[in-house]
């Protein structure tokens, strides 16, 4: 199986910062069609997400649960679901004791890709991880995946590399989804021709 990995944040939902109210959840612009899409392409859909809020002792895990409903409800208005709900709850500047740890799952680490791929029989290097920072980059390049960067003002830093430059740029989650769909058409012809 292959996977679009997804940023929540600025990427799937509009940025409100720390916000587990799931009446303030939208989903971004043409990120329903842009889902649409993805799921017609025959990929599962795995959002993964930061939530250093719960270390930073703003809300707790069990916030999260609605916030997950409330995407899935918006969702279902496209006819789309999701395959999987991964979040990272730690910070190492947190003050919740247990939460406060330097951990290898919070973007720009792997570790929730590495996990999904693991628990999802997930071929990496068939798979997409589409965010609006450069920390989704790296985190989707260092899971040997190829990344995609919703440029819509969310990244403010640039502290680019390597491991942080990403394979294609979009204004939006449909034009993220339409340039995937290139990228497959290229290589279906490719491994055609060969
Ligand atoms: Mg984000
Ligand atoms: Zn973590």
């Amino acid at each position: 199986m292959r996977a679009i990995f997804l940023d929540k944040d600025g990427t799937l939902v509009e940025n409100v910062p720390y916000n587990v109210n799931p009446a303030l959840i939208e989903l971004t612009w043409q990120a329903g069609q842009g889902l649409q899409l993805l799921k017609q392409l025959g990929y599962a859909l795995i959002v993964v997400t930061n939530q250093p809020g719960v270390a930073r002792g703003l809300f707790t895990e069990g916030a999260l649960g609605p916030v997950e409903h409330r995407i899935a409800e918006r969702l279902a208005q496209y006819g789309v679901t999701l395959d999987g709900f991964y979040y990272c709850p730690h910070s190492p500047d947190g003050v919740v004791g247990r939460y406060a740890i330097r951990c290898t799952c919070r973007k720009p680490m792997p570790g929730m890709l590495l996990r999904a791929a693991r628990e999802h029989g997930i071929e990496l290097a068939q798979s997409w991880m589409i965010g609006d920072i450069l920390h989704d980059v790296e985190a989707g390049r260092r899971a040997g995946c190829r990344t995609v960067l919703i440029d819509n003002g969310n990244e403010t830093e640039w502290k680019l590399s390597s491991l942080r430059a990403p394979h294609f740029t979009a204004p939006d989650l449909h034009a993220a989804a339409s340039l995937i769909a290139e990228a497959d058409a290229v290589q279906h012809s490719g491994a055609a021709t060969t």
